[in-house]
């Protein structure tokens, strides 16, 4: 047999081995460093309580035989899917019915499997810097052309962010079929406001395009003007689906549990220029290829969308933010020039001369004992800056700040 030859133009992922890598041989090399882990992509806090109760009684449901569940839709549960529908959509006068609603086994592979049900031809534009997943899978797809020699690839439209732009993606002026486009951002913490959103969603209309909008870090978007939904923009039904997780609001990251909403008023062309539904295509693909996200995963999910559960989402974005609000505030007072951090746990620093962005990782190491992740890792508009996050402890935020201080 032949291989897929598009793995073989994918360069290895050197970021976060290469950061462990350093971070390790520092430490070899000075015994007892007691180095903060600032470049930590993993939420920190446990599981609310009401989701542990939810999944210890969905366990005993699997104990009796008049309880036992099975193979479950492959949609997700209906009961989940309206929780979701009410809470996360009608209740902010957004039009999203249950039957919209895909359940999943986290965003990225969605983010991954949605390649499925566009042409193999597509062009797809996506942020510089950016989320690594959004490449590699366009890559992996035969999507992405020939690497060229500046490491772009040649049939991607680089939507460049910069300090000059916010880090928000404008609208290019070539076409494309597909958008990724990621608000609150990972890794720059920028939000697009709901201007920048409409001329997203005006260029897909006049270009027939595609947005498939990841909204992770949503529930961390705390300024009411900001939109947290791609639906809150008129007629971005018509355009866009949107990704989320349970992972960064909930702390699911090791339990598996997100969502797709792909509407039915949404539609493609094939070939022969008919219009077809892109909610019947994602169906006959999850119906294919996926088999439901776990009964016991989905009762705790639910959980989350009660009185109490919603409490919890709220004390541990909160939590998060804090952290996040120290780091920006401290870098700011120390001189450094910073992005994000209001509204998402990424803090984006640059450094204070010129730095590249591996060589600000190692003053951070080596001066103040604090781990970042180095900014060029998430693309080559990234360079000269690192990332931060708001997720370790408030202790040790407040600790490593201090140094800085
Ligand atoms: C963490 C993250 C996700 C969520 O991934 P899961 O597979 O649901 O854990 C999606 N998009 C971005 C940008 C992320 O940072």
């Amino acid at each position: 047999m032949r291989i897929n030859d598009n793995f073989e133009k994918l360069p290895e992922s050197y970021l976060f081995s290469e950061v462990a890598r350093k971070l390790a041989a520092y430490k070899s090399e000075h015994l007892g460093a007691d180095v903060i882990r600032m470049d930590i992509g993993d939420v920190t806090l446990p599981i609310a309580p009401c989701v542990i109760e939810a999944m210890h009684r969905a366990v005993n449901d699997m104990a009796g035989s008049d309880t036992f569940h099975g193979y479950g839709p492959e949609q997700g549960y209906l009961s989940l899917r309206e929780a979701i529908a009410v809470v996360d959509y009608r209740k902010r006068g957004i039009d999203i019915d249950a039957d919209d609603i895909f359940i999943s086994d986290g965003a990225k592979c969605d983010l991954g499997n949605l390649g499925d049900i566009y042409s193999s031809d597509s062009i797809v534009a996506l942020a510089d810097p950016g989320y690594p997943v959004y490449v590699d899978t366009t890559v992996m797809s035969g999507r992405a052309g020939e690497m060229l020699p500046d490491g772009h690839w040649s049939n991607i439209v680089y939507l460049d962010c910069n300090a000059g732009n916010g880090f928000k993606p404008a609208v290019p002026e070539t076409h494309a079929d597909v958008i990724i486009l990621c608000s609150p951002s990972n890794p720059t913490g920028a939000v697009m406001t709901r201007e920048e959103l409409e001329n997203w969603v005006d260029y897909a209309l006049r270009e027939k395009a595609l947005i498939i909008f990841d909204s992770a870090y949503e529930a961390f978007v705390r300024n009411p003007e900001l939109p947290r939904s791609i639906y809150e923009i008129k007629d971005a039904d018509k355009v866009a689906i949107e990704v989320r997780s349970f992972s960064k609001t909930a702390g699911f990251t090791g339990l598996r549990c997100g969502y797709t909403v792909v509407p039915k008023t949404l539609f493609g062309a094939d070939s022969e220029g008919r219009q077809v539904s892109l909610h019947k295509l994602w169906n006959r693909r999850q119906s294919t290829k996926f088999n439901g996200a776990s009964y016991i995963v989905q009762r705790g999910a639910e959980a989350l969308y009660t009185p109490e559960g919603r409490e919890s989402v709220a004390r541990h974005i909160d939590y998060y933010l804090e952290n996040a609000r120290t780091i920006r505030g401290c870098m700011q007072q120390a001189g450094y020039t910073v992005f994000g951090g209001d509204d998402s746990p990424y803090v984006w620093v640059r450094g204070k001369n010129g730095e590249t962005s591996w060589e600000l990782f190692r003053i951070m190491l080596e001066k103040y004992n604090i781990s970042s992740t180095p900014g060029v890792g998430f693309g080559s508009q990234g360079e000269g800056y690192i990332r931060l996050t708001g997720f370790n402890s408030r202790e040790n935020t407040i600790r490593a700040m201090d140094r800085i201080k």
